[in-house]
């Protein structure tokens, strides 16, 4: 079993909560999708569902293409990881990944050459014989690993898998988890409330929110071109500048977004002006990544907006500027793109905001 399809699919508990509100969703062969969103927005509940831990009040789901609400979990070829590794305590490393082996009545000779393929790949070959007490988290969570792949599944369901580790070791394990699910070419749906995760691990990211699917794509679109305002919000670090405007279109030459007492204007053949043309005399939310603005000493040719830099904020790798225009504010990465000074290798580059606030006191322009 390699595909997932939800059609209209809701959930209603027993007590009125709708969790899951009509969703539709695929899930293509081999592919790693990701549901993403916060506390309670009903990921969880959907891989339940997945999983046949939960029944669907309305909408159908189907794996392999046939129809399976009634389908039994044991019937769905399925394996999950939770969060808390759902480890036996008293069994051995070596027994708790052999369990699913056991139940399927698999010879003991056979089971323990599985168990230390599965084990080498995961790099917990050498503690096979311990107990998970005595395991680190990282290795608890191999281990769980190692039982979810040694029955080779058609599909894994794994719910938030490294939330109980720390964040080296999490970003080390995200990097091993995807590795392995694509050259084990299992399909797998991943539950996650983190961000990063879903956007360096999926193939394909799906946004959920008060149990309402908001997008579906890559990372990459989502990141740039998401569907929603809740999902432009939602996603990125900084948070996406979302800045209100009116839009005017002039003699189709050129588009002109009004934003407060200034206004930013896009030439006819730029891409964007066709998006937002249609609004001509309307108001629109206007999206604005840190990464794509520059700031600039004021008054430079060419920038968009004029602006004041109340604080600066260093990240290590970044510097963030808060910088207000007029009686909003927007945040403005120094390293953003090339600015039309001369200067276009990055490195060189770094630095430019504390110039610019050197030299102009908190004045600034961005482009
Ligand atoms: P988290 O990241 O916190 O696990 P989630 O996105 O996975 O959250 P779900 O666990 O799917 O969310 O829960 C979705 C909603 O359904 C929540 O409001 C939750 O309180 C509710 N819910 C979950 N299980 C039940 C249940 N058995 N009875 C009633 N409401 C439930």
């Amino acid at each position: 079993m390699s595909t997932v399809a939800l059609k209209d699919v809701t959930k209603v508990f027993p007590d009125g909560t709708v969790a899951v509100d009509n969703i539709s969703l695929d899930v293509n062969d081999g592919e790693f999708m990701v549901l993403l969103g916060p506390s309670g927005c009903g990921k969880s509940t959907v891989l339940r569902m997945v999983a046949g831990l939960e029944q669907p009040s309305r909408g159908a789901i189907l794996l392999d293409n046939e129809l399976a609400n009634d389908l039994p979990p044991r019937d769905r070829r399925i394996a999950m990881v939770f969060q808390d590794f759902a480890l036996y305590p008293h069994m051995t490393v070596g027994d708790n990944i052999a369990f699913p082996l056991r139940l399927s009545g698999m010879e003991q000779e056979q089971r323990t050459e599985r168990v230390a393929d599965v084990a080498n790949a995961l790099g917990i070959g050498d503690v096979l014989g311990r107990k998970p007490s005595q395991l680190s988290g990282g290795q608890r969570q191999r281990v769980a690993m190692g039982r979810a792949i040694i029955r080779r599944p058609g599909l894994f369901l794994m719910d938030e898998p490294l939330s109980n580790l720390d964040s080296g070791l999490r970003a080390e394990l995200r990097a091993e988890i995807s590795a392995l699910v694509r050259e084990l070419g299992v399909s797998t749906i991943y539950v996650t409330h983190d961000q990063a995760e879903a956007l360096t691990m999926a193939d394909r990211v799906a946004i959920m929110r008060k149990g309402v699917l908001q997008d579906v794509g890559t990372p990459t679109q989502v990141y740039g071109r998401p569907a929603t305002l809740y999902v432009a919000a939602f996603l990125g670090s900084p948070r996406m500048n979302l800045l209100e405007s009116s839009v005017y279109v002039h003699l189709d030459r050129y588009v002109a977004l009004h934003l407060g007492d200034q206004a930013l204007y896009l030439p006819w053949d730029d891409i964007r002006s066709r998006a937002v043309a249609h609004y001509h005399g309307e108001r629109i939310v206007v999206g604005m990544r840190a990464e794509a603005l520059t700031p600039v000493a004021p008054d430079t040719p060419g920038a968009v907006l004029q602006g004041r830099i109340r604080y600066l904020e260093h990240h290590g790798h970044e510097s963030l500027a808060f910088v207000d225009i007029g009686a909003t504010a927007i945040v403005v990465d120094e390293m953003g793109t090339p600015v039309a000074d001369g200067e276009s290798d990055r490195g060189r580059r770094s630095g430019r905001l504390g110039k610019v606030m050197q030299r102009f006191a908190g004045r600034a322009g961005v482009l």
